[in-house]
């Protein structure tokens, strides 16, 4: 199996966590989101582990809340010592609402409202990271009409595309997110936020990308960073004390992914940072790590009831499914691979080869293609692997379907985390 929390039972349906997911699918219909709780403790704690073994402690992980954000969610990776970061008034309101502590929210965004700033502001939220210059001016304003000084983080690209396989150095200018380093801007803002009275500049952020599987161009984008932070003293006498890293650790989609344990990752940047800081004698900052897939995207899966099988001879043969691009836009968005197989049938061998077809009216509404599956039935459920990020927080009412119920499960439980949205939720702001 793809994660070791998934196993067969002696009936031979799929379970994760000690749960029998045809169970869940029956108690609470399809289709389902299912987190295994167990394994999202276990993330956090892995990320802690290291951080407090190679680092002192001297670090906060702040959970990325757009690989899946619900009330419940905040809770568990709260009372694991997390903190979270936010992209949106939305998403930063969630937290709130959970009872995530301020001070433990990373606010983001390139293009956040004042609105949101405000909001970010009135709650004493614990790190805003500014992205452009208009941004810095606005929220200057806003912390002086509030009386308040603001902790400010500049999202800085550090020129490293790590979406490559053999990552690149150069080429990255052109992104809508942060401050070029190459060109001088990043110097020029850091100037900029240290002059304005009612932001206190605290440190740096970059976020490399999403889905790597390597260690190297972490430990560069670290190096990189610090070699700013090192210049910004030289240049401007200012001393930064904290260093965001972002997030972006891969996890196991399919058995091709091959991904570094984030383990190893986070121990890879911190040995790279520490011999840096050792190298321009800078003090060691304070990190920041923002996972969010490495987190949740392997302790989850969604469950769909097949309803039909369309064997097109010579051609392909479709499995449809009763959910689709609405509970996961990801193959329509970006041909992103999974795993499935029949939950009911998962000690069966998957001899077919299928096109996973979803229920909206778009051609394009695939699961996958070409994945191998074992002979599927009407009614047999279907189970989708590694759906616990950046598919509940992408999904969407196209054709008005209501979006799926969330379920964790804990040894051997079940709880609803998330309610299946109603026809009438559906209608609710229709006048
Ligand atoms: C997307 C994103 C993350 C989380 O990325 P993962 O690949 O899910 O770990 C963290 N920080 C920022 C700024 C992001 O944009």
């Amino acid at each position: 199996m793809l994660t070791p929390n998934l196993t067969v039972n002696a009936s031979g349906h799929l379970c994760i966590g000690g749960v029998d997911t045809t169970m869940l699918a029956k108690t609470h219909g399809t289709p389902l989101y299912v987190l295994d709780e167990n394994m999202i403790r276990e993330n956090c704690r892995g990320f802690e582990r290291v951080i407090s073994e190679e680092y002192g402690g001297k670090g906060l992980i702040c959970y990325a809340s757009k690989a899946l954000s619900c009330k419940e969610l905040y809770r568990v990776v709260d009372s694991e010592g997390l903190g979270c970061d936010v992209v949106s008034g939305g998403e930063l309101y969630t937290a709130l609402q959970a009872g995530m502590p301020a001070e433990k929210i990373v606010m983001h965004g390139n293009s956040k409202s004042n609105s949101e700033l405000q909001m970010a502001v009135s709650h004493d939220v614990g790190r805003i990271v500014c992205d452009n210059l208009p941004e810095l001016k606005r929220l200057d304003q806003i912390a002086g009409a509030a009386g308040k000084t603001v902790n400010v983080m500049l999202r800085i690209k550090p020129g490293i595309d790590a979406h490559t396989h053999d990552f690149v150095k150069t080429g990255q200018i052109d992104s809508k997110f942060g401050f070029a380093l190459e060109t001088g801007e990043a110097m020029q803002a850091v100037k900029a936020a240290s002059l304005y009275p009612n932001l206190r500049l605290v440190g740096l952020h970059c976020h490399i990308g999403s889905q790597i599987l390597d260690t190297e161009p972490f430990a560069e984008a670290a190096r990189v960073m610090l070699r700013l932070m090192n210049q910004v003293r030289a240049e401007l006498g200012i001393t930064l004390t904290e260093l965001n890293l972002g997030g972006g650790p891969g996890i196991r989609y399919t058995e091709h992914d091959d991904p570094k344990p984030f383990g190893e990752i986070v121990r890879a940047i911190l040995a790279a940072l520490k011999g840096i800081c050792t190298e321009l004698d800078f003090p060691e900052p304070f990190v920041l790590f923002e996972p969010g897939r490495s987190i949740v995207g392997g302790a989850g899966l969604t469950l769909y009831t097949v309803m039909a099988k369309k064997v097109i001879p010579n051609i392909r043969t479709y499995v449809l499914v009763d959910g689709g691009m609405c509970d996961n836009p990801r193959y329509a968005l970006y041909h992103s691979e999974y795993e499935a197989l029949i939950a009911n049938k998962a000690g069966q061998p998957r001899d077919e080869r299928v096109t996973i077809g979803g229920k909206c009216c778009e051609s394009g509404d695939l699961i996958g293609e070409d994945m191998p599956l074992q002979a599927a039935e009407e009614d047999d459920i279907l189970a989708v692997l590694a759906t616990g990020a950046y598919n509940y927080s992408m999904a969407s009412n196209y054709n008005r379907n209501p979006r799926a119920e969330i379920v964790m499960v804990r040894d051997g439980e079940a709880r609803t985390i998330v309610k299946r949205e109603t026809y009438a939720d559906i209608i609710q702001n229709d006048l």
